[in-house]
């Protein structure tokens, strides 16, 4: 079957890292499994040797097709959808547990399915993924490197993260242009703990992540915030005014955060 671009189709072809990826999501028996972009059914069926179920979320109506005939549907069902449309929430309710998920993602909308992971993470233990190997770098960063920011931050705050190995493109077929890296992510989210929100705390960390040379205290007068409000709130929060937000662990972030809440809440009472 002539393979789609397009699609991000680009098959894993390496036995040791099919089952490396399979034997990283723990002891599966009996449990149900969500694969992300199955194609041609590589992982599928290391999983089905080990899962109680595997749920195959397959864009490409060919290979979906094709893919069921494949396999007993016992084991696996083959949905045909976007996965960005996939019901993680229904998905674990009818099984009956958190699920575990895996996935050599399409990488053109690998920012995506993230976001879509860590929306729907209450219905979600543990993934296992394989993403471009300049992403894995960004995910796994801690502050201070290089690659520590918005994607770092954002992913982080729902759960641990791990690299785990990198394959070459030629494990590939097609090869892709790029080297790829499996990490694992256990769903635990810090909002709480942090007591920080969920819905304006990424929003804020973007805006004082906005511009990588500026400083945070910059980025935050960016973002409409007054420079005596912003330095109390860094003070308060034991910031250095020169720092960068790329210095920042979560932990300072949150502080932040919850700074400038109270004199949002001091300056506007409510
Ligand atoms: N798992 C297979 C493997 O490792 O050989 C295929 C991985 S390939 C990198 C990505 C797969 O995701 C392709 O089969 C592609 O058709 C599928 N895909 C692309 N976009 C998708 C989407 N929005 N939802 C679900 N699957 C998608």
């Amino acid at each position: 079957m002539p393979t789609k671009p397009k699609l991000g189709q680009n098959f894993l072809n390496d036995t040791e890292a099919i089952e490396r990826i399979a034997a990283s999501l723990g002891d599966i028996s009996g449990r149900t499994v969500v694969e992300i972009g199955p194609g041609g059914g590589a992982i599928t069926g290391a999983l089905a040797a080990r899962a109680g179920h595997v749920l195959a979320v397959e864009l490409d109506h060919e290979l979906a097709i094709w893919l069921q005939a494949g396999f007993s549907p016992d084991k696996v069902t083959v949905v045909e959808q976007d996965v960005l449309h996939f019901d993680f929430a229904a998905a674990s309710e009818a099984a009956g547990e958190r699920l575990r998920v895996v996935g050599n993602l399409p990488y053109y909308i690998t920012s995506q399915i993230l976001l879509k992971l860590a929306a729907s993470q209450a219905a979600l233990e543990v993934a296992v993924l394989m993403v471009q190997r300049e992403v894995a770098d960004r995910i796994t960063a801690g502050p201070g490197s290089r690659d520590y920011g918005l994607l770092s931050v954002t992913v982080q705050m729902y759960g641990t993260v791990e690299r785990l190995f990198t394959l070459p493109p030629e494990a590939f077929a097609p090869p892709p242009d790029v080297h790829s890296t499996v990490f694992r992510w256990r769903f635990a989210p810090r909002f709480v703990d942090l007591g920080v929100e969920e819905a304006t705390f990424t929003p804020f960390v973007r805006k004082a992540f906005a511009q990588k040379r500026k400083t945070l205290a910059n980025n935050l007068r960016a973002a409409g915030i007054t420079p005596k409000v912003a330095a109390a709130a860094m003070a308060q929060a034991g910031i250095d005014p020169h720092a960068r937000a790329e210095a920042l662990p979560i932990e300072s972030l949150a502080a932040l955060w919850r700074s400038l809440e109270v004199e949002r809440i001091a300056s506007t009472g409510i």
